[in-house]
């Protein structure tokens, strides 16, 4: 029997445009997806038509539900893997299913689109030709030696960042790297889009507490860039 195609289908990350004509297609013609949050996804299937079965596949459910994935891609069913918003496996849940699918000789195609992180770094200005990903940094433990550690980083640096703790990341990049240029990238292609640069202590006195709302990328110009 031939087996299913497991796709990693991009969503939007705030504008519902952002979807590819592809991606919807995928999402109609597999036989189920796997999304973070079904009433999250239910909104996305609902304006776009889309009736496949969708069941959860989240940090909490992800090890109860991989073999069941897994023996329905062998047995030839074609599986839509999504995240609540942008790139699966990006920062989201995924990566396990996706190394076992390859394990198991699965074919596993991308459908790419949004991601935050890209578009980010696509309208801060800042060098793009090397940059280093670190996603969320942790939220206690490691999280000062992380930052100490990126002091030293010679590449752009991209991170996300939660509205609940923007105003401490500016804190401690303001105490470890006062003089770097950062680019913060907040809802972007929501209606309150903004770039605000500038160094940590201009962004501080400019993100309060009104503007602390939403999402956030912050961008962290190389070390010696200028
Ligand atoms: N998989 C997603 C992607 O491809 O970008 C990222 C998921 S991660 C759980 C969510 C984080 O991405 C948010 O906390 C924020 O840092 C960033 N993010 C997502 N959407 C965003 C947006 N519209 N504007 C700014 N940041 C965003």
């Amino acid at each position: 029997m031939k087996k299913g195609t497991l796709f990693v289908v991009a969503t939007p990350i705030g504008n519902m445009e952002d979807i590819t004509f592809r991606a919807i297609r995928i999402l109609k013609e597999v036989d189920l997806i796997l999304c973070e949050d079904t009433r999250e996804t239910s909104k996305l299937l609902k304006k776009f038509e889309i009736s496949s079965h969708l069941i959860s596949f989240n940090a909490a459910t992800e090890t109860k539900k991989l073999a069941y994935a897994i023996d329905e891609m062998v047995n030839g069913k074609n599986i839509a893997l999504v995240s609540d918003a942008g790139t699966p496996t990006i920062s989201d849940p995924g990566v396990r299913l996706v190394n076992l699918a390859h394990d198991n000789e699965i074919l596993v195609s991308a459908i790419p689109g949004a991601n935050a992180a890209v578009s980010a770094l696509s309208i801060c200005g800042l060098p793009t030709d090397s940059f280093v990903f670190e996603g969320f940094l942790p939220q206690k433990k490691g999280r000062q030696k992380k930052i100490k550690e990126l002091v030293n980083e010679p590449r752009t640096i991209v991170l996300y960042e939660s509205p609940f703790r923007i105003e401490k990341l500016l804190a401690e990049l303001n105490e470890y790297m006062p003089k770097r240029i950062i680019a913060v990238a907040r809802e972007i292609t929501k209606i309150f889009e903004e770039v605000k640069r500038g160094i940590p202590s201009k962004l501080q006195q400019y993100f309060t507490s009104e503007k602390q709302k939403g999402e956030f990328v912050v961008v962290i110009s190389p070390k010696d860039w200028l």
